[in-house]
């Protein structure tokens, strides 16, 4: 049989239960803050990427899924969604109209890496943006609705990690300052050794051992903030202090895309490696110009849905709280009853299955118990004489007859009672 691509992975029932709750709740927290949901193509120019998240990256140049089409454009499954975001908005005049403009969207990204352990080649992201704003307030807001939905999604120990990447101008000072002591360092990585001429930036968040090594002694960005960006970066951190969010600052943090400005962040919690954050993400005021549109100063923020869903508690997630019914028809003529029954309780919002195989009552029951079925309603040929189903409550085992048309209310009161008693 034909099997899936490497990487790329199948979710199942019953974990897609937990993954539609974080949705749910992670949709429900964005409309707390002003987010609506934005959808967007999977594939975009090849363009987009390179030029946004930037040519030296390891996402642009080793892991990104291009190819040509059918008129021979490259055409690439999009990395990560910022860019796509940020390209959707200005083409379709979002933008317009002044004030701040906050969007969101959840879907997969595609990245060539290795897989392991949380990590596949195509993996969920849960994405809020906001843009046409570049106060610090909105920086403080943004880090506030990520730990909100990550707090409501019950994901206990947590640590934010923050630090200031300075305007083009401070980096600019700070690529030369880094620059000058990369060229004098032996030992460092072949892509490193390329980057500190082309991109001295991207040496910092290089996954070589012996790279970070060296980078101990490197300068930091935070020594070569101009006056504006070292304000908004404490006035970030003051809001943060003022809403009782406990942050480290982390002066050497960086993030493997070019574009970010200012404040950048991660969310790291135990359980997984050291370098997999479960969020993370900034501001790029700098991105609308690069990508030729309008100045457009935002930022946002990206959950690793793989990841998160790896460190919550199995146990207090995607309880399953449907309340389910089986029918269980024993010969041709009650498996007609059966039919009529079947979509009667789904009238009435009741979820209901059954079995069409006519197999045998210990078969049918044990499907039922399978599926998770709360109450059981068995039809034979005594049944139908009688014009009453029995009734059977799975998880006492108590069963009793019940006349046929009297069925669905019977149900739901069961249901209601059932339901009401496990939420005590
Ligand atoms: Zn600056
Ligand atoms: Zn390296």
């Amino acid at each position: 049989m034909i099997k899936a691509i490497r990487g790329m992975r199948d979710l199942l029932p019953p974990e897609t239960a937990r993954w539609q709750w974080v949705e749910q709740v992670a949709r429900e927290v964005f409309a707390l803050y002003g987010y609506r949901e934005i959808r967007l193509p999977l594939l975009e120019r090849t363009e987009l990427f390179a030029r946004s998240i930037g040519a030296d990256t390891d996402i642009v140049s080793k892991e990104m899924y291009s190819f040509p089409d059918r008129k021979g454009e490259s055409l690439t499954l999009r990395p990560e969604a910022t860019a796509s975001v940020l390209r959707a908005v200005v083409e379709n005049g979002l933008d317009k109209g002044g004030g701040v403009k906050k969007l969101y969207t959840l879907g997969p990204m595609f990245r060539y890496e290795r897989p392991q352990k949380g990590r596949y080649r195509q993996f969920y992201q849960i994405n809020g943006e906001a843009f046409g704003v570049d106060a610090p307030e909105l920086d403080a807001e943004v880090i506030l609705l990520l730990l909100d939905i990550l707090q409501r999604l019950q994901l206990g120990e947590m640590r934010l990690l923050i630090n200031s990447l300075g305007c083009p101008e401070c980096q600019v000072k700070f690529k030369a300052a880094l620059g000058l002591f990369l060229i004098s360092r032996e030992g460092l990585c072949e892509d490193c050794q390329r980057r500190r001429t082309t991109n001295a930036l991207r040496v910092l968040d290089c996954k070589s051992v012996h790279c970070k090594e060296i980078l101990k002694d490197a300068p930091v960005i935070r020594d070569y903030l101009c006056a504006d960006c070292a304000a908004h970066f404490a006035r970030v951190l003051e809001l943060l202090r003022r809403f009782g969010v406990a942050y480290e600052d982390q002066p050497r943090l960086v993030r493997g895309l070019d574009y970010y400005t200012r404040t950048a962040f991660e969310v790291v919690a135990p359980g997984l490696g050291a370098q997999d954050a479960v969020a993370g993400g900034g501001r790029y005021d700098g991105l609308s110009q690069q990508l030729g549109g309008p100045a457009l100063p935002g930022l946002g923020f990206a959950i690793g849905q793989d990841r998160l869903l790896e460190v919550l508690p199995r146990e207090l997630l995607g309880r399953d709280r449907e309340y389910k019914v089986f029918l269980v028809a024993l010969g041709e003529a009650a498996k007609e009853k059966c039919l009529n029954l079947l979509q009667k309780l789904r009238e009435n919002n009741l979820a209901t299955e059954m079995d069409f195989g006519n197999r045998s009552l210990k078969a049918q029951i044990s499907q039922a118990d399978r599926l998770g079925a709360a109450c059981v309603i068995i039809i034979g040929e005594m049944e139908l004489k009688d014009g009453k189903a029995q009734i059977r409550e799975m998880a006492t085992a108590y069963q009793q007859p019940v006349p046929f048309n009297e069925v669905p209310d019977h149900v739901k009161w069961l249901k209601d009672k059932t339901l009401a008693e496990t939420n005590v």
